[in-house]
């Protein structure tokens, strides 16, 4: 039987190492085929350091966070690193976007997917990622895009932890343990040398998550130990047959 799979879409380069680097390297380790789409490499908005190096080219910024992101997705464990390359700030989420994407949902047919919060003033390619998603997950959904074609079920949209988490309206209701993989995360984490400012700021948050984990896993009466977690809000319902 083939693997079970996922799919993560990220807007820029890094962004599914700090938000999701965790679930991605617990699954891979489950035996998932996890894919990771980038719709870009960020090379505008989230590369600061590089830029201010003297004589610093958009093309020289795009092959040195493709690097990053491919030596990220390896020490991830990562099935496929997908390249889309639409830009940055903003993003380019046209039609032949939308269509290379539903084309990558239907070829994967995910589990679960991950994405953006749905809200993030700060970075609008963040969110109009999540709006892309949602949208292409649906056109992956209709039976009347490309016939023939097998049509996708339902899987769930995760939204990973935005930056600056109290501004973007997002509000976990699930909490993964990710402390058997912590030392992959860390190590794609330290893959990207452009945003050192951030490799301390993701793994306190892992271990603040981890505090999450435990109180809302029974806390002081039977709560399970965890050192390194993820936080997702879910978008849609689950169906269960007992609670
Ligand atoms: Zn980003």
């Amino acid at each position: 039987m083939a693997n079970k799979t996922a799919l993560v879409i990220s807007a820029h380069a890094a962004d599914f190492v700090w938000r999701a680097g965790g679930a991605i390297a617990l699954h891979a380790k489950l035996g998932y085929d996890v894919t990771v789409v980038c719709l870009s490499y960020g090379e505008r908005g989230e590369s600061a350091k590089l830029w201010k190096q003297p004589g610093m080219t958009l093309d020289v910024v795009k092959e040195a966070r493709h690097k990053e992101a491919e030596n990220a997705a390896k020490a991830l464990g990562v099935h496929d690193l997908v390249s889309f390359d639409l830009g940055d700030y903003p993003l380019d989420l046209g039609a032949e976007a939308r269509d290379r994407m539903v084309d990558v949902i239907r070829k994967v047919q995910p589990s679960f997917m991950m994405s953006h919060s749905m809200w993030d003033p700060y970075n609008t390619d963040h969110m109009n990622t999540t709006k892309f998603v949602l949208e292409t997950r649906m056109i992956a959904q209709a039976w009347g895009h490309n016939p023939g074609e097998k049509v996708l079920g339902a899987p769930q949209l995760y939204l990973f932890e935005p930056h600056q988490t109290e501004q973007m309206g997002w509000k976990p209701d699930t909490f993964l343990d990710i402390t058997e993989v912590w030392d992959k995360k860390r190590a794609a984490i330290e893959c990207m040398e452009g945003q050192e400012h951030l490799w301390d700021f993701y793994t306190r948050v892992a271990q603040n998550r981890a505090n999450h984990f435990k109180r809302n896993s029974g806390g002081q009466s039977g709560g399970r130990d965890c050192k390194y977690a993820e936080g997702f809000q879910s978008i849609f319902p689950r169906t269960v047959d007992e609670l």
